[in-house]
Order: structure tokens, then C-alpha cells, then sequence
């Protein structure tokens, strides 16, 4: 067994979420798409002396290339002063999610709107058994975060329970009114529903969507129990307005400058939604 193995500690992400859960603070999950946007991500939290989930998406993985791009990402955690969750985030089958295990990712999401809730669960299910055996958490999709437009597809929260019992994941994701790909603040968040479902478990609360939703609803809802904030689109829209704040000059041609900008309005973005989300200082 090699030095790193021997001292990954187990299931770490598990923890760190249930203790999120526990003391009603989210651990914000942000997404990275390249080099300088998970450089951002870590020195945010490295400022903020505070956990962090960098999330890299099964989409992403296409773009950048996945042993690529989960090597950036493995570095600046192994580096890095804070406790640094890899995530894998949204794949679509449980054949990519198992990748991710093996690739060394500490918590892995898999999808489950193609399926029933049985069937998401029971497949579940077989992801928690090889993830466990390695020190790895899962989330699952209880509810999906629907994309652009939506319609509500709550349902009932009595359902969770037998749901987080099955698939024995370590946090889940739920729909409490945000979409993906959301760039402006309009989302309304069901907070009753949010309650309904914190009363049926303990686990950690997962919000998809959240760049849709107002620092101030954000709050509320981490308060009624969501722990892992994902964002994404808040995050690209900063950083491509640094890019093009810069590229504003058209005598400037050096990659380093717009994306090195770049890299340094989306840090103060991150530390600013770590802020809100209650985990500055929340190192264990
Ligand atoms: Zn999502």
C-alpha cells in the first residue's frame, strides 16, 4: 500500500459534508473547466481558510479531457492548505462514475433521471458498495435540476427516506426550484418542500442550480439543510467577463494576461459565495 493510500482518510468527503449538514453551513462546490479555473477555485478557499468541492463535470472531462483535467485537479489538492474534495459531478452512467472512482476522485454524482426512483436507487446501490470499499462518497439525484425553463418536479417527500436507505449514498441531491444554466437571479426556491425533505434525513441537502438563486435565499436554504452548493454558470459568466474586460485592448496578445485576470475576479467571486455559504474558517 502506497503513503498516500495508507493515509487517505475514509470516506473524508462523507465527513466533511455531515459536518456542514450538522452545523447548517454548505460546502460550495464549484466548477472547473480548465487549469486557471481550478487555480481559482483553491486559492479562493485557501484565503478563506475553508473546505472546498472542486467539481469537475462529465461534460468538462469532454472538453479538457478527463485524466487531464482530474490531474490539474489532483495536484492543487494534494497542494493545497485546506481540505480539497475531488468531485465528479453528473456522470451519466454508472460505468463513467466507477471511472471516477478508479480515477481517484474523493466523491463521485451519478445522474438518475433516465430511471425510476427504484431503479436510481437500487443502481446506486451497486456505485455506494465499490465507492465505500475505497473511501469514496456518492451522491445521488432524488430530484432532478432541470435545465433552462422548468416545470416543478417535486415529489414527495416521504419517498427520501426509503430512497437514501436503498442506494446508500452519502449526500443527495434535491429540486427546490433552481434550473442549470441559469444567468440571472430568478429562481424561487420551495422552502417548504426543502423542510419536507430535511425532516426525512439527516444527510446532506444537495442544491444543483444555485447561480439562479440570491445570496439571501442561498442562506435560508443552507440554514433548512442544503450542505453542498454547486455552481458553475456564476463562475463562467466572472470569468469570461474578466476575459473580455482585457481583451477590450486589441493590442494585447499575451494568453497569460487576460486568462492570469481572469483567473483573479473569478477567485474573489469564490471567496465571496464561500462567505455567504458559512465555511470561511470551517477547516476541521
Ligand atoms: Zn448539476
Amino acid at each position: 500500500m502506497t503513503a498516500a493510500l495508507r493515509l487517505k482518510p475514509k470516506n473524508r468527503a462523507a465527513a466533511l459534508l455531515a459536518h456542514a449538514r450538522e452545523h447548517r453551513y454548505a460546502i460550495g462546490a464549484f466548477n472547473a473547466v480548465n487549469l486557471e479555473t481550478a487555480e481559482a477555485i483553491v486559492q479562493a478557499a485557501e484565503l478563506e481558510n475553508a473546505p472546498v468541492i472542486l467539481q469537475v463535470s462529465e461534460n468538462a472531462a469532454r472538453y479538457a479531457g478527463l485524466e487531464h483535467l482530474t490531474a490539474v485537479c489532483q495536484s492543487l489538492r494534494e497542494h493545497a492548505s485546506i481540505p480539497v474534495i475531488l468531485h465528479f459531478d453528473h456522470a451519466e452512467t454508472l460505468e463513467s462514475a466507477l471511472t471516477a472512482v478508479a480515477l481517484g476522485y474523493d466523491m463521485v454524482m451519478l445522474e438518475g433521471g433516465d430511471l425510476d426512483l427504484d431503479g436510481n436507487a437500487k443502481r446506486l446501490k451497486l456505485l455506494s458498495k465499490t465507492a465505500h470499499a475505497l473511501g469514496v462518497a456518492v451522491e445521488g439525484e432524488f430530484e432532478v435540476t432541470q435545465k433552462g425553463e422548468r416545470e416543478a418536479t417535486h415529489l414527495s417527500a416521504s419517498a427520501l427516506e426509503d430512497f437514501m436507505k436503498v442506494s446508500g449514498v452519502d449526500a443527495v441531491a434535491v429540486d427546490i426550484g433552481t434550473s442549470h444554466k441559469q444567468t440571472e437571479k430568478t429562481a424561487m426556491l420551495n422552502i417548504p418542500h426543502l423542510r419536507d425533505l430535511a425532516h426525512q434525513t439527516a444527510a446532506p441537502l444537495v442544491l444543483h442550480g444555485s447561480s439562479g438563486a440570491t445570496p439571501e435565499d442561498l442562506r435560508i436554504a443552507i440554514h433548512e439543510g442544503i450542505s453542498k452548493v454547486n455552481v458553475a454558470t456564476e463562475l463562467m459568466l466572472e470569468f469570461t467577463r474578466g476575459v473580455r474586460e482585457q481583451l477590450s485592448d486589441p493590442k494585447l496578445y499575451d494568453a497569460r494576461k487576460y486568462l492570469g485576470y481572469a483567473r483573479e475576479v473569478m477567485t474573489q467571486r469564490v471567496r465571496t459565495l464561500i462567505q455567504n455559504f458559512g465555511s470561511s474558517g470551517q477547516v476541521l
